[in-house]
């Protein structure tokens, strides 16, 4: 049989970028310009002419300001789930903050979906071993599962697990789902979004997946809109910074064009609920 992937989309806009707040603060986002509906319009436009369904992140913030975008990619059959409302990384809130930042996000999200929202992703994949506590926060809020741990050296920790689990927490469970990362001896190499997607070669990111595949597991890929504009507009950022948003950015659309001919993708939930039901 062949093995569903999973394909997700962290909506949000080209300044919302985690490390930068002194740069573009939270205050001055209302006076920028906007592009997440144009470049959001475009992903949706590929997963139409595919046929594919996937899991949407959406930022607070964004459904906030377009709750009209949130109602077109509902209505195109995906899933919405949240990234949260002010795109803060985990580790720099308190754990009252981020239940606020949560809820604030899920009540606007829900208002406009109809729907409870069951699934979260960190920005920049921020829980780690100094914010575990955000896990038993998203489970007592009603969440079913999570993808905000990256088996990753800097941005996580390379000895969480590479593959989909089921957390046992205090007072129940929740799905956890890292990104795609190939293990090599030396590090695990980021194949499943950002610039890791676009820079690696293909065949790489290719077997990896198949080699997930076989055993029955799927991968986890992550797109943002902004790397669907080559018309960013541009801001002054450390090189390291602009390396991870910008390298290669032309290549998205192709690498996202061939994974969904090499490959079956669909939404979290829908792999949930044929994994629940076995
Ligand atoms: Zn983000």
């Amino acid at each position: 049989m062949t093995v569903e992937n999973i394909l997700t989309v962290d909506v949000e806009d080209w300044f919302h970028i985690c490390g930068i707040e002194r740069l573009i603060p939270e205050a001055s986002w209302h006076q920028l310009e906007s592009r997440v509906r144009m470049n959001t319009m475009k992903i949706l436009e590929v997963l139409r002419r595919k046929g594919v369904k996937a899991t949407f992140f959406v930022l607070g913030f964004i459904a906030e300001r377009h709750p009209d975008l949130i109602k077109r990619i509902e209505g195109a059959g995906h899933e919405i789930a949240t990234h949260g409302y002010a795109h803060r990384r985990v580790y720099e809130m308190s754990p009252d903050t981020f239940r606020q930042d949560l809820k604030k996000a899920a009540s606007i999200i829900s208002a406009i979906t109809g729907y409870p929202v069951k699934g979260y992703r960190a920005p920049e994949w921020s829980i780690r071993d100094d914010s575990l506590w955000a896990l038993d926060i998203l489970q007592q809020e009603g969440f079913e599962y999570d993808s905000s741990m990256a088996p990753l050296r800097i941005i996580g920790n390379p000895d969480y697990a590479t593959i989909p689990y089921r957390l046992i927490l205090d007072q129940g469970h929740l799905w956890e789902l890292p990104p795609l990362v190939a293990p090599t001896p030396l590090v695990n190499l980021p194949l499943g979004g950002g610039w890791g997607l676009r820079i690696f070669p293909y065949n790489l990111i290719r077997s990896n997946i198949l080699k997930l595949n076989n055993q029955g597991r799927p991968a986890v890929i992550f797109l943002h809109p902004r790397e669907f504009d080559l018309d960013n507009p541009r801001i002054r950022l450390p090189l390291v910074k602009k390396f991870v948003l910008d390298a290669r950015i032309e290549r998205t659309g192709k690498r996202l064009a061939r994974l969904l001919d090499d490959f079956s993708f669909t939404s979290v939930s829908a792999v949930l609920k044929r994994v629940n039901k076995n």
